[in-house]
């Protein structure tokens, strides 16, 4: 086992499938948000760590590229089998350093199983391009080759399904992997490389730092790190992207979000209200897909709010082990920021249809806020603008579909968005007009499949490329084009012109 168990268990980087054994400068504590407990101390990285693990990773790098894509994708086949038998021993890891529901858990690591089986594909997304004869006895291919190192840095919300983004098809393209999780709840990854050990992937393929800006800012200029993808905060994702880019990588940097739900006269207001609940409430609206803003037009704004607040009414808070629908917010901080914003809320006269704070406390120790509904928000107060990353739904009322979607193409995020109508004509408007890079119609959380890219546009993706799908694969490679002559008499001669194919 590389992660020690116990009331304060260590939790520490992995050299491949060795754990470190220096000692750490600095460390950092981990909490079950729903006890307030700390249950770790989880080493920081330093510079040094870094450069260790990066040239672990650097030296498996170079072996790893050179082995066969069925042997790869054996590893693939192995590790996925393995995901599914653990899934709930990682979920209940998950849930006790997250705060998230249990089931909630087991879903994340589902969705992140699901790039696993996209990567168990590889030999056929690694397919080149061949053309015969392009000149007299020439032929011209294309080869994709793995990059080398490359950096994973993920975010707090989505310990396990994050880094399965990511993970899986850069080591099936050949890649070594260095993971720098989240500090708030790392275990997940250290458990998840386990399995990779399991699967039998090589030493040093899969390697894990842990830490904070200084590991963060170690990988960035690190020159054996070839490529960095990142989630996280809108900030620090547009900080990864300058300051990688600077340092001459190729990076995906994936940011914050304000996601908005349209419903438009003609929906089926109880549908949407079952998914405005669904999205803007589950897992305590720490996703990057929630729903914050319900964009009701007026003529159906005060009985879709009334739907709406009789199902949050009846949401149970809690800690996730236990049954409940919604669980802690992940940090004391979070927390404090959270109902800091409501209170910016009431005070710049947003209407308070529920109020979260109400009976939280009763709830024990944890860092609880119950589902809080905002009715009659504006554009200008904090709660429109602002990122809040928590049980908080804002309904903003609009006159029209074009008010509706002027706000959505104005903000500066462009995760996700969906709209409710039965017209199909305002859907396909809707879809082709809306600027924003994952769209739903009729569904709470348009998160695409393994198979298509996820990605938003705007400040929700600094970078090129979006993640997995045939753009992960792209990321994650470099091609080559190759051409070739074998010998044939009736060539050869000097001609110093430019290459011509007649
Ligand atoms: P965060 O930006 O605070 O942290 C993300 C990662 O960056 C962590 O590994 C963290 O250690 C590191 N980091 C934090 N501060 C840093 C700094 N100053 N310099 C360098 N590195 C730093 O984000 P979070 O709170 O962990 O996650 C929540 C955020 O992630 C939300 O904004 C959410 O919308 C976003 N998110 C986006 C997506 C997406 O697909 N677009 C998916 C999940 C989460």
């Amino acid at each position: 086992m590389s992660t020690t168990t116990g009331a304060t268990a260590r939790i520490t980087h992995l050299l491949g499938h060795s754990s470190w054994e220096g000692e750490a400068a600095r460390t950092s504590e981990v909490f079950n948000p729903a006890t307030g407990e700390v249950t770790g101390r989880l080493d920081l990285a330093d510079a040094g760590v870094v450069d260790q693990v990066v040239g672990h990773a650097a030296a498996a790098a170079r072996e790893w590229a050179a082995v066969s894509l069925a042997r790869r994708t054996r590893v693939l086949f192995a590790f996925r089998q393995l995901l599914e038998e653990r899934t709930d021993e990682i979920a209940k890891v998950i849930t006790a350093e997250h705060g998230k529901t249990y089931d909630d858990a087991k879903a994340e690591i589902s969705r992140g199983r699901e790039v696993v089986d996209f990567a168990c594909g590889i030999p056929h997304l690694l397919k080149g391009g061949f053309s015969e004869n392009v000149s007299t006895s020439i032929d011209a291919y294309s080869i994709q080759q793995p990059l080398g190192v490359v950096g994973v840095i993920s975010p707090f919300n989505f310990p396990a399904m994050v880094p399965l983004w990511f993970v899986p098809i850069a080591v099936a393209a050949g890649n070594a992997v260095v993971i720098k999780p989240s500090e708030k709840d790392p275990t997940a990854v250290n458990l998840i490389a386990d399995l990779w050990r399991e699967a039998g992937l090589p030493d040093g393929v899969m390697n894990v730092v842990h830490g904070d800006k200084e590991a963060v800012d170690a990988l960035l200029d690190h020159p054996q790190v070839k490529a960095i993808s990142f989630v996280g905060s809108t900030p620090i994702a547009r900080y990864v992207h300058e300051r990688g880019v600077a340092a001459g990588k190729r990076v995906q940097a994936l940011g914050g979000a304000k996601n908005h739900m349209l419903v438009l006269p003609d929906a089926d207001l109880d549908l949407a209200a079952d998914a405005a609940v669904s999205a803007g409430y589950g897992a305590a609206g720490e996703r990057c897909m929630a729903i914050s803003v319900v964009l009701a037009t007026d003529t159906i704004a005060d009985e879709l709010v009334v739907k709406i607040a009789e199902r949050t009414r009846t949401l149970r808070t809690g800690d996730g082990m236990t049954g409940t629908d919604m669980g802690p917010l992940v940090t004391r901080a979070h927390l404090d920021k959270v109902t800091g914003y409501v209170e910016e809320g009431v005070q710049a006269g947003a209407e308070l249809v529920i109020d979260g704070r109400e009976g939280a406390d009763d709830l024990g120790p944890g860092f609880f806020l119950k589902p809080t509904l905002f009715d009659r928000v504006r554009p200008e107060m904090s709660i429109y603008t602002d990122e809040i990353f928590g049980p908080v739904l804002s309904v903003v009322r609009v006159g029209s579909y074009d008010e509706g979607l002027g706000l959505i193409n104005d903000n500066p995020y462009g995760n996700g968005t969906t709209i409710f109508t039965n017209d199909g004509g305002a859907a396909r408007r809707f879809q082709h007009e809306v600027e924003v890079g994952m769209v739903g119609i009729n569904v709470p959380i348009p998160t695409p499949m393994s198979y298509y890219s996820f990605g938003g546009w705007k400040n929700s993706l600094f970078g090129d490329t979006h993640a997995h799908g045939v753009e992960g694969v792209h990321f994650f490679t470099r091609t080559k084009a190759v051409t070739q002559r074998w010998l044939d008499p009736s060539h050869g001669g000097l001609d110093l012109g430019f290459p011509q194919n007649d």
